[in-house]
């Protein structure tokens, strides 16, 4: 091969990027089960501890295994480093703790992941942190947040669960302008769909549970972006506080990168059909997929994203009873807050992943009583549509 890994398609880079094989030439990824490393003499720990030499020390500082993976997720990115954690909240939630402190300020999209929510509108300010949050569709609500300075701009696009786009470029420009680093939340779009570190983001998280595992086997998170930033600020917090994944859940996850492709492609196929048929129903309001003409973003979508995402959300007219009603008679799709998964799985946020919010901040994310979210998997698109249409019957 005489390409560098960086420039393989991203299928290659998702079969063979950061490969490491031992002097075994295993052909698969070896598992490194262990939890440390010896030393041939007290001399070579010395080093290894001054940080002299380049080693393995203790996995909770790293692991063969892991950085496989980390270097594979950052070859995929177009990312100088990565490092995994035990969860997608342990990644973003290190990602901001590791460069705030009492006093700094943050601004951040309104539409968050729930968990994403709470840190933003309450761990932090709990901490002496300022922290304003903004409808993230809104330009001119970002460059009024950024007309004062910010250490840090937080964001998802698309956003869980209704499907709500942040501008990356225009709000990364204004955040740069304002002094602040630019995190992106990048799991509705997955890795091969959007790329936030090109359009000017600095950071990117995942939840690895989502479509990166993708088989609802494990959980686990990434912090990609600037060397500097993964190694000088990053990692000492990663590595004093824990937050490192298992080489087991590592390795489950460099065979899931091989059909990562395969999986997603296929997903974002099957959402496709789904948006085309359920935007021709009559029940069905506020269809939300980003790869649909109708959705209100559209034109922003093709311009910042290659795909559509597995993900979607829809609203029924009659409320949380229509709703529950709709779930209850859906027989192949499981009911589940779960997304990214071989297996289509449809959820109620407002009784479940945004139940912690009030009524009012539910109201000002748009979250009705009515909504559905759908996470698109790999059954025949089909057998999925004739579900939706029985439990859509049944739920009239
Ligand atoms: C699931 C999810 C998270 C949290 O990830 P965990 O792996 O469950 O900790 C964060 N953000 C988004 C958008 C998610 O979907």
């Amino acid at each position: 091969m005489t390409s560098e890994p960086k420039n393989w398609k991203k299928q290659t880079q998702l079969v063979r990027g950061g490969l490491d094989r031992s002097p075994n030439r295993e052909t698969s990824e070896a598992l490194y089960m262990t939890s440390g490393y010896v030393y041939e003499n007290a001399e070579e720990a010395e080093a290894a501890f001054r940080g002299d030499t380049d080693r393995f020390v203790y996995s909770r500082y790293g692991n063969p295994t892991v950085r496989m993976l980390e270097e594979r997720l950052a070859i995929l990115e177009g990312a100088e480093a990565c490092r995994m954690t035990g969860t997608g909240m342990a990644a973003i939630f290190g990602a901001l703790a590791c460069q705030l402190k009492a006093g700094d300020r943050v601004v951040a999209s309104r539409a968050l992941f729930g968990a994403c929510y709470a840190i933003v509108a309450h761990i932090l300010p709990r901490w002496g942190i300022e922290t304003e949050l903004v409808d993230g569709r809104d330009l001119a609500a970002w460059e009024a947040a950024l007309s004062r300075p910010a250490k840090l701009v937080f964001l998802e696009s698309p956003s869980n669960p209704i499907l709500q786009l942040v501008d990356i470029k225009a709000v990364s420009e204004l955040a740069h302008a304002a002094g602040a680093l630019v995190v992106v939340d990048n799991v509705f779009a997955s890795p091969l769909y959007q790329a936030p570190l090109e359009l000017g983001a600095d950071i990117v998280t995942y939840s690895a549970t989502k479509h990166i595992d993708g088989q609802g086997r494990l959980l686990a998170g990434a912090v990609l972006g600037k060397r500097d930033f993964v190694e000088k600020v990053f990692l000492p917090f990663y590595r004093q506080t824990g937050a490192v994944v298992s080489a087991f859940n590592a390795w489950v996850m460099l065979k899931s990168l091989e059909t990562l492709e395969l999986r997603v492609a296929q997903m974002t196929a099957n959402a496709g059909r789904l948006a085309d048929w359920l935007a021709d129903q009559k029940l069905v309001e506020a269809l939300a997929w980003p790869g649909h003409p109708s959705h209100p973003q559209y034109d922003l979508a093709c311009r910042q994203m290659s795909g559509g995402s597995s993900l979607m959300a829809f609203q029924l007219p009659g409320g949380k009873g229509q709703a529950f009603a709709f779930l209850n008679a859906l027989q192949l799709i499981d009911i589940s807050n779960n997304l990214g998964d071989a297996k289509s799985l449809a959820c109620h946020p407002a009784s479940t992943t945004h139940m912690n919010l009030t009524q009012e901040e539910r109201d000002a994310l748009e979250i009705t009583d009515g909504h559905i979210r759908l996470s698109v998997g790999l059954e025949h698109s089909d057998d999925l549509i004739a579900d939706l249409e029985q439990a859509l019957q049944a739920a009239c």
